[in-house]
C-alpha cells in the first residue's frame, strides 16, 4: 500500500503546487487505504471530502514536496477526527466510591480490561478499587476476575451463588461504601451478538449503579461490526468512552475512526496484549499513522521539534557538554519519545521501517518498555536519580519492587543509561556541543 501511495506522491513531487487533479489522484489512493484499514464506507467518503476541501489550492510550503503536503493534510485530518477528550486516560472518579461500568460483547476483553484499569488506578492514582463480576451466565468468568484481582492485588467482591446481576451491583455498591473504596468496577456479562436481553440487563445495572463512566470495550480487530455495536450500546445504555482492545494484533485501527465519526464517542484506552500492563491511553497520532501505514518523515521531524521544547533542550545540552547525563535526563528523553507516540509510531513514520519494527518486536522491544523504564526511574529517590552509581543490590530491589518489575529490567535500564552517558560525554567533547546542536535540530 505504501508503495502504491509512494508512486502517486513521487509523481506529485515533480510539480510545484497542488492542483485539483493532483489531489484527486492522491486521495483516490488514500480512500483505498482507509477502506483497507476497515474504515466504513460512508465514513471514508466523508473524510475524503473534508480533506479534498482543505488540500485543493493549499499553498505548498517550500520545505516539503506537494506529495508530502497531501499526506500531512490527510494525517492532520485523521488526528483531528480521532481526537476526543482532552485527556482520554483520566477517568471521572471523584466522589468516592465512583462506579465504573464495563460493557461490550463476549470476548471483547471486558474482564481483562477491567483488571488492567483497576491496576492502573491503583498504581498511578493510588486508588482503592473493588471489582465485581456480574457475569452470572458463566461461573468461570467470575473466577477469572477473582484470579486477576489476586494477581494485581485488587479486591474483588466475594462471589455469592444464585444472585442476579442487579443484586450483585447493589452489593458491590454497598460494599464499596462500607469498605471505603474510591472506585468500584462492574464487569458485566457479554453475548456473542448484541440482543435485547443483554441490553436490558446492562440498563438495569446502570440504573442501580449510576456509573460515572460507562466504558464500551470493543475488539479492535472486528472492524466494521464495531460501529454497529457501539451505536447500539450508546443508544440504549449511554457510553462515556470506548476501549479498543487487541490493538497489538494486525488490526489497522480503522474501527477507531469509524466509531469516532459515527458515534462521536471518544476512544479512551487501547489494549495492547493479554498482560495486565498492556494498556495505554489513546493517542490519536498513533492510530492515524497506523491507519495510513505509510512513511512520513515530515511529520516525524515536526513532532520532534514540537515536543522537545527548546528550553529543555538547551538546558540538557549544557549538561551534556559537561559530561553530565543522569536519570532525570534519561527520563525526560523517554517521556519525549512517549509523547511522540512511542518507538513504533516513530519507526512507522520512516520509510522501510516495517522490517526494523518486526526485528524490534522479536527482540521484545515494544512501547511498553518506555513506560516500564519511566516507572523504574520514578521509583528512585532524588539522590539516586542524580547519581545512579549509588545503586546497590538492596536499593535495586526496592526500586524494582516499587515499579512492579524485576531487577533484571532495572539492570538493563542502568546499562542503557551508562552507554548513553558515554556517548554524551564523547559528544560533549566535540567542539562545544556543535554535534549535539545539529542532532537536535
Ligand atoms: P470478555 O469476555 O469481554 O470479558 O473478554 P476477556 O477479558 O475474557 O478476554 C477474552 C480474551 O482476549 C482473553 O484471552 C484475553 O486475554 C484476551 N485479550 C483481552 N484484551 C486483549 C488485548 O488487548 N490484546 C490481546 N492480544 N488479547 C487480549
Ligand atoms: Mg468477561
Amino acid at each position: 500500500l505504501s508503495e502504491r501511495l509512494g508512486g502517486v506522491f513521487d509523481r506529485l513531487t515533480k510539480q510545484g503546487s497542488l492542483s485539483e487533479e493532483d489531489v484527486k489522484t492522491a486521495l483516490r489512493e488514500v480512500r483505498v487505504a482507509l477502506l483497507e484499514a476497515d474504515v466504513s464506507l460512508p465514513v471514508a467518503r466523508n473524510f475524503i471530502k473534508a480533506v479534498e476541501k482543505k488540500a485543493t489550492g493549499a499553498a505548498v510550503t517550500k520545505s516539503v514536496t506537494p506529495g508530502q503536503q497531501v499526506v500531512k493534510i490527510v494525517h492532520d485530518e485523521l488526528v483531528s477526527v480521532l481526537t476526543g477528550d482532552e485527556d482520554p486516560g483520566k477517568l471521572k472518579i471523584d466522589n468516592p466510591p465512583a462506579p465504573i461500568l464495563m460493557v461490550g460483547l463476549q470476548g471483547s476483553g471486558k474482564t481483562t480490561t477491567t483488571a488492567k484499569l483497576a491496576k492502573r488506578l491503583k498504581e498511578r492514582d493510588g486508588k482503592r478499587v473493588l471489582m465485581a463480576s456480574l457475569d452470572t451466565n458463566r461461573p468461570a468468568a467470575m473466577e477469572q476476575l477473582a484470579i486477576l484481582g489476586s494477581q494485581i492485588g485488587v479486591d474483588t467482591l466475594p462471589i455469592v451463588k444464585g444472585e442476579d446481576a442487579v443484586a450483585i451491583a447493589k452489593r458491590a455498591k454497598t460494599q464499596a461504601s462500607l469498605g471505603g473504596y474510591d472506585v468500584y468496577m462492574l464487569d458485566t456479562a457479554g453475548r456473542l451478538h448484541i440482543d435485547q436481553e443483554l441490553i436490558a440487563q446492562a440498563a438495569a445495572v446502570r440504573d442501580v449503579a449510576n456509573p460515572r463512566e460507562t466504558l464500551l470495550v470493543v475488539d479492535g480487530l472486528t472492524g466494521q461490526d464495531a460501529v454497529n455495536v457501539a451505536e447500539e450500546f450508546d443508544d440504549k445504555i449511554g457510553v462515556s468512552g470506548v476501549v479498543l482492545t487487541r490493538m497489538d494484533g494486525d488490526g489497522r485501527g480503522g474501527a477507531a475512526l469509524s466509531m469516532r465519526a459515527v458515534t462521536g464517542k471518544p476512544i479512551r484506552f487501547v489494549g495492547l496484549g493479554e498482560k495486565m500492563d498492556a494498556i495505554e491511553e489513546f493517542h490519536a497520532e498513533r492510530i492515524a499513522g497506523r491507519i495510513l501505514g505509510m512513511g512520513d518523515i515530515v511529520s516525524l521531524v515536526e513532532k520532534a521539534q514540537q515536543t522537545l521544547e527548546a528550553e529543555q533542550a538547551e538546558r540538557m545540552m549544557k549538561r551534556f557538554q559537561k559530561g553530565q547525563f543522569n536519570m532525570n535526563d534519561l527520563k525526560m528523553q523517554l517521556e519525549q519519545m512517549q509523547k511522540m507516540g512511542g518507538m513504533e509510531s516513530m519507526l512507522s513514520m520512516m520509510p522501510g521501517a516495517a522490517k526494523m519494527q518486526k526485528q524490534m518486536g522479536e527482540a521484545g522491544m515494544d512501547d511498553s518498555i518506555l513506560s516500564r523504564q519511566v516507572a523504574l526511574i520514578n521509583s528512585m529517590t532524588k539522590k539516586e536519580r542524580a547519581n545512579p552509581q549509588v545503586l546497590q543490590a538492596s536499593r535495586k530491589k526496592r526500586i524494582a519492587k516499587g515499579a512492579g518489575l524485576e531487577v533484571s529490567e532495572l539492570n538493563k535500564l542502568l546499562k542503557q543509561h551508562r552507554q548513553m552517558s558515554d556517548v554524551m560525554k564523547k559528544m560533549g567533547r566535540m567542539g562545544k556541543g556543535g554535534a549535539m546542536k545539529q542532532m537536535m535540530k
